[in-house]
């Protein structure tokens, strides 16, 4: 259990969090390729999304279903929704602001104050 993503769950990392059930939790990427970009985790550290227990799988996708759509209403943008999963070996799923560019490589560089901005303006209150 030391994945990333975990240290980010146990608190003993900070993230710029936007949402946290019992079995999720959503945070900024911390390398944006766009503003706005969101991963949502499963708390169990497992590396790939389709290895998960039904039940964290069922609750991974019902946060994504409803942070993509909080994302969309709050910032006017399409959810783009991925899974790549190549760097980090916890199950995650990419939210997107869709900026009309699909490059992945496209960085949004945003400084930490602009970073907890969006954090602010992003956070879902249940
Ligand atoms: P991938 O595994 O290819 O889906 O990419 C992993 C993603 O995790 C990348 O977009 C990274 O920018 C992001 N990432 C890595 N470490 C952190 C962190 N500490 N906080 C937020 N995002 C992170």
């Amino acid at each position: 259990m030391g994945s990333i993503f975990s240290k980010i769950v146990q608190g003993e990392i900070p993230c710029y969090k936007i949402y946290e059930d019992e079995r999720t939790l959503a945070f900024l990427d911390i390398n944006p390729e766009a503003p706005g970009h969101t991963l949502v985790i499963p708390k169990v550290e497992v590396d790939r999304v389709y290895d998960l227990e039904e039940a964290d799988y069922q609750a991974l996708m019902a946060t994504v279903k409803k942070l993509a759509r909080h994302l969309e209403d709050t910032l006017g943008q399409r959810t783009l929704i991925k899974i790549i999963g190549i760097d980090v070996p916890h199950a995650h799923v990419h939210l997107v602001p869709f900026t009309g560019n699909l490059d992945e490589k496209v960085s949004a560089a945003m400084t930490p104050a602009e970073m907890e901005a969006m954090r602010a303006k992003l956070e879902y209150k249940k």
